[in-house]
């Protein structure tokens, strides 16, 4: 007899609930091919079920004490720590990212809790004595109330660690609605919060798809939403969720540039773009997907490139030695494989095809090898689509200008990079790019905890990037208060607007 396949269940108010919407989706190992797992797809009563119960726990929450809010979220520091290895195997099980970069997912992950765990210093508000005679004024941080999150396949532990961490330390309540792709990872965080000592309905996760988002983003006792994923749900989420009244920040996707001057050290471009362009099967928002070469650097630092791409080992990620894993559906897959055939039609080149490669004893994987791909022109498809594959591209350019050109005219504005020797080209690089994330000789820019992460255009819907000192703003509404005690001398009624004096 097969064995039965486990659900995936929502975990609400500290606890898992049996699944009531009959709808379940097929959760798959893709290194095998094999579903693993199914998760339960929740109705908009569940979706209700998980907001009640996170707005029944808000008013003791948000009183709770920052000492007590605080020694909740080292507990969980200390208990993502002590299961990385756990984290790391459930990612590379439902992702497929190799285990090596599944650690560096959860290491980011840690350093955004780390960063919620001096919520004392962060929600400090300020104070002026004696704003009018014997009268002060002060300003405090205050917590929105239910706010959820809604993440990408791409990062199933880290990008949900940028929200309800912070949220939470905050002050508020949250239900998380995590990729239907990889789910089990959430409900493992979540149990490790409770575990921590979080008090029952603080954090609620729901399972689901179009459904559950949609509910989320209509209910009138959700504050505030915060959205990672592709562009056209981010300005759907943001257009739907601010119609409803809310606080919104929605994340969307990127094609990311990186530009090597002539001068460039190629062996460092090279390196870095093969980490950047491949790492995680190119499955990164901050993926590397356009080489822009100026000059000759294309003839100096494609061989560089080819030498390195045909050292990687593609594998399954469970393989100690494998760096690159495969990609998350067989669907996705044969996508990105179509955007290598669109970009041959169109007259580019292939220098590296990765659609022959056959992974040994998985021939039901969902792996696609890495490619490169010369020539490639703006109006090309491989070109303006975002991909999210193990696709580089290349476009040679005479000048910087031209460089500086497609950035410019590119919809998308969440990372990029410039390669050169010199100071001065990459200091007009950093003062004219319109890009929220930018590397000089770095290629994935990804923000420190303690700065906020966001593009700009169509990577980001909202006015506030995501973490750190812009997610401290994001989960707190600011309060004023002005302040007397009764003194003899200050009487009589004034119909006059309020002056200082
Ligand atoms: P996606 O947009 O398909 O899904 C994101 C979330 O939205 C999931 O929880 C999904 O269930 C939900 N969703 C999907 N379709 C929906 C619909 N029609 N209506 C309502 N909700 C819907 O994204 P993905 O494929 O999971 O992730 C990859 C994308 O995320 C890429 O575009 C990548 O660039 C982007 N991304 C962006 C960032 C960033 O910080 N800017 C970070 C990671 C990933």
């Amino acid at each position: 007899m097969n064995k039965p396949v486990d659900h995936v269940l929502h975990h609400i108010g500290g606890r898992y609930k049996e699944a009531q919407s009959g709808r379940f989706k097929d959760v798959f190992n893709p290194a095998t091919g094999a579903v693993q797992k199914q998760v339960a797809l929740a109705s908009v009563e569940e979706v209700d079920d998980a907001v009640a119960t996170a707005q029944e726990a808000f008013g003791e929450w948000r009183a709770a004490s920052l000492a007590v809010r605080t020694k909740v979220l080292f507990g969980f520091r200390e208990l993502v720590h002590q299961h990385r290895d756990d984290i790391a195997r459930l990612l590379t099980l439902e992702h497929g990212k190799v285990l090596s970069d599944a650690h560096g997912e959860v290491q980011r992950g840690l350093e955004n809790i780390e960063y919620a765990c001096g919520v004392a210093q962060l929600m400090k508000g300020e104070l002026s004595e004696n704003v009018s005679t014997r009268v002060d004024s002060y300003s405090i941080r205050q917590p929105l109330g239910v706010c959820a999150g809604i993440t990408p396949f791409n990062f199933p532990a880290m990008v949900p660690m940028w929200m309800y961490p912070l949220a939470i330390a905050c002050g508020n309540t949250f239900v998380l609605k995590p990729s239907e792709r990889d789910p089990s990872v959430t409900n493992f965080c979540a149990e490790l919060m409770y575990k921590a000592g979080l008090p029952d309905g603080v954090l609620n996760v729901v399972h689901g798809d179009k459904v559950a988002v949609d509910r989320l983003l209509e209910h009138p006792d959700v504050a505030a939403v915060s959205f990672v994923g592709s562009t056209p749900i981010a300005q759907y989420v943001y257009e739907t969720g601010t119609k409803h009244g809310k606080r919104v920040q929605a994340l969307g996707g990127a094609k990311n540039h990186m530009v090597v001057l002539p001068d460039a050290d190629m062996d460092l471009a090279a390196d870095s773009a093969v980490g950047a362009g491949y790492g995680s099967a190119g499955e990164r928002c901050m993926a590397i997907s356009v080489l822009v070469c100026v000059g000759n650097a294309a003839d100096k630092l494609l061989p560089k490139i080819q030498d390195r791409i045909a050292k990687l080992k593609v594998g399954n990620g469970l393989e100690a030695d494998s760096e690159m894993g495969p990609l998350i559906t067989k669907e996705h897959r044969d996508r990105v494989a179509g955007f290598v055939e669109a970009g041959k039609g169109d007259g580019a080149t292939v220098l590296v095809d990765g659609r022959s490669l056959k992974v040994q004893g998985h021939d039901d994987g969902f792996f696609l090898g890495p490619c490169l791909i010369d020539h490639v022109k703006p109006s090309m498809s491989v070109y303006t689509e975002e991909i999210f594959g193990p696709v580089l591209s290349v476009v040679r350019t005479e000048t910087y200008d031209e460089a500086m050109q497609l950035i410019d005219e590119c919809p998308y504005g969440n990372g990029t990079a410039i390669f050169t020797n010199d100071g001065g080209a990459a200091r007009k690089f950093q003062h004219d790019v319109p890009v929220g994330m930018v590397g000089i000789n770095v290629p994935i820019p990804v923000p420190m905890s303690y700065y906020s992460f966001g593009g700009w255009k169509q990577s980001l819907f909202g006015d506030l990037h995501i973490y750190g000192p812009d997610g401290v703003r994001f989960y707190t509404q600011n309060k004023v208060v002005i302040s007397r005690w009764p003194d003899p001398r200050f009487r009589g009624v004034d119909l006059g607007f309020p002056q200082s004096k």
